[in-house]
């Protein structure tokens, strides 16, 4: 597919969906036989009729999984097979890329253009990646005496739930089951029951790719009924889940209201972005600022949504923010020149509204935007919106929008920069801008955050973990090799030498 509107809009049209769940290798109806309709929210419009999943669809992919793990090839497989099958994968992902891509774009009100050129790449790469460090991982041998040998080794850890959200539908889908696969586990997987579609065609594209029947099963369906039938079942050993801090700690009270399953958490955000007075390339500097504030419309766990700015350059780098932002264009996300496509749903549109006017009525001041707009798309849109003149304490300072909503807070002293940074209950992300080496270090290393990125906005790529201090993420971290400790068990062989 090229990325020009006439391909696109062709390709939308002629697409077909795969609405059933996936469970023990092959696609199945609801067992009540019920479904739900998925929306395009950049229309307003029925997109699909989706198979709505409850407890008992739940409890028959976790039996297939089971059996997948406990009696299956998968986990016994020299690893070298794995990750032959999920190179296959990766590959398989990439010839269908537009499709996927499409998906995405069509179910979450992406801009077709990062679908594309982020999303889809960034799924291939992950399941590569991980694939590629199936063979390549050594366990330890403890340091005993001559007479005993202490190995210590690393197991699957079973049947994993991985409950994913609607922001970024395949690649947080890729995140958990690159890694729970190469290390050998069988997998239910829930997407958002917003964002299905792309996750239910994967299922199919991994059996092709010969990764064995019931090993990875995807359940379509609502977080309170499917999602909690995963956290609360005694067949699941571990639940790995992006999403709201209100969820993630949920999953803590399944886990110990069942079967104490390892829960690894991945949460909101409310990343400060730090731009110190020494700076002077202020477009390049405002160029990363709204990326990091409007990208996927700022429906991004790791949106820097605020912006924490030295009081002598406070009003020429809000003036070079406001003149990028501008060049941002909103709108039908199938158009390859949108940047910023539409909320998620009308839910969360009328959320990020609310705020708006929370932060208005809080004494912010409207830098740029503010409103709904294109409502003649039956769409769910919102105008890139900055807000001067905030205070840390305020509601729009410390809350999550998840929304293209961007606040600035003005600083005098480093220290004051720092601790308006961490003055939040989140701590997933953080970037800084200083000319000064020093100062670098010395903020990189004192904002309390799992990544910071300096002179730049990045999460990092999959070579490094991603994962947040505070109220962030809970026990563990995606990506790099230290993403397979979420889905493996450590074990001591102990022998003693005759
Ligand atoms: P949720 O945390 O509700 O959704 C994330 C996943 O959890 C979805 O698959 C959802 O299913 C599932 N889920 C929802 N409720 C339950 C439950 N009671 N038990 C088990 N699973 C459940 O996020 P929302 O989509 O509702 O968004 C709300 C807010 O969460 C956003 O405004 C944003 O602040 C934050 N968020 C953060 C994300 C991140 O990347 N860190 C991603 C998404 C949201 P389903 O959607 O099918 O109900």
């Amino acid at each position: 597919m090229k990325l020009e509107n006439d391909s696109i809009r062709e390709a939308a049209a002629k697409i077909r969906f795969k609405t059933q769940a996936f469970i023990g290798g092959g696609y199945v109806d609801a067992l009540s036989g019920k479904t739900f309709t998925s929306e395009n929210p950049a229309t307003g419009k029925p997109l699909a009729e989706i198979a709505q999943c409850d407890r008992q669809d739940v409890d028959k992919a976790v039996l297939c999984a089971r059996e997948a793990f406990d009696n299956g090839p998968w986990p016994k497989m020299h690893p070298n097979e794995r990750k032959e099958i999920l190179v296959k994968l990766a590959e398989l992902i990439e010839h269908h890329g537009d499709e996927l891509a499409l998906l995405d774009a069509l179910d979450a009100g992406k801009p077709i253009s990062d679908c594309v050129n982020i999303d889809i790449p960034e799924t291939v790469h992950c399941f590569r990646w991980h694939a590629e460090a199936a063979d390549k991982l050594y366990d330890q041998i403890s340091p005993t005496g001559p007479g005993t040998i202490g190995m210590i080794i690393r197991e699957p850890i079973g049947v994993v739930g991985a409950v994913v959200p609607w922001n970024f539908p395949l690649l947080m889908a890729a995140w958990k089951l690159g890694p729970a696969l190469a290390t050998g586990n069988a997998v239910v997987v829930k997407p958002s029951k917003q964002t299905t579609l792309s996750v239910l065609r994967l299922a199919e594209l991994a059996q092709e790719a010969g990764v064995p029947a019931g090993v990875l099963n995807a359940v379509s369906g609502p977080g309170e009924s499917a999602g909690q039938a995963i956290g609360r079942h005694m067949g699941v050993d571990a639940v790995t889940f992006t999403g709201s801090t209100e969820v993630g700690r949920k999953f803590l009270q399944y886990s110990s209201e069942s079967n104490l399953k390892r829960i690894v958490l991945e949460l909101g955000g409310k990343s400060p972005q730090v731009v110190m007075g020494d700076v002077t390339d202020f477009d390049y500097i405002a160029e990363h600022v709204v990326n990091a504030a409007f990208w996927n419309m700022g429906e991004n766990c790791s949106a820097g949504s605020r912006l924490i700015v030295h009081k002598s350059i406070k009003d020429a780098l809000l003036e070079r923010v406001i003149a990028k932002t501008k060049e941002w264009p909103v709108g039908d996300p199938l158009d390859p020149a949108t940047k910023i496509g539409s909320m998620i749903d009308k839910r969360q549109m009328e959320k990020v509204l609310e705020y708006i006017e929370v932060g208005k009525a809080e004494g912010a001041k409207i830098a740029l935007g503010g409103n709904r707009i294109l409502r003649e798309t039956g769409g769910y849109f919102i105008e890139p919106t900055i807000f001067d003149n905030v205070r840390n304490d305020m509601r729009i300072a410390q809350e999550e929008i998840f929304g293209p909503v961007l606040v600035t807070i003005a600083f005098e002293t480093e220290a004051e920069a720092i601790a308006i940074a961490n003055d939040t209950t989140y701590g997933l992300a953080a970037s800084l801008h200083t000319d000064d080496v020093s100062a670098a270090h010395r903020l990189a290393r004192a904002i309390r955050a799992g990544t910071v990125s300096v002179n730049c906005y990045s999460e990092g790529d999959i070579t490094t973990p991603f994962g947040g201090y505070k109220q962030s993420g809970f026990g563990g971290r995606d990506n790099g090799a230290h993403a397979h400790d979420q889905y493996t068990e450590i074990k001591t062989i102990w022998i003693q030498l005759k």
